[in-house]
């Protein structure tokens, strides 16, 4: 699920997993520095990035988080993702 043959950093579970870390807040400093820094230089953990913050975003502001079904979520993906 997390398989992505994009991912040129060969790290992409570690950034997946620091991703959700950061999205829920519970990241620590330096998981934080280490994904920043990732971000800058690996597109497809960058996009990844991108796609989880806008569906978060989308969640928080227009739809109840119960609300929102896996194939939206996966729309999204979809067209954000190359
Ligand atoms: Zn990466």
């Amino acid at each position: 699920m997390s398989d992505c043959p994009d991912c040129s950093c060969g790290n992409y579970d570690k950034c997946l997993r620091i991703l959700n870390l950061i999205l829920d807040d519970e990241a620590t400093p330096s998981q934080e520095a280490y994904f920043y820094d990732h971000i800058e230089k690996c597109m497809v953990c960058f996009a990844h990035y991108n796609v989880e913050m806008q569906i978060r975003q989308l969640m928080k502001t227009k739809l109840c988080q119960k609300m929102v079904p896996n194939e939206l979520a996966d729309e999204i993906r979809k067209k954000i993702v190359p």
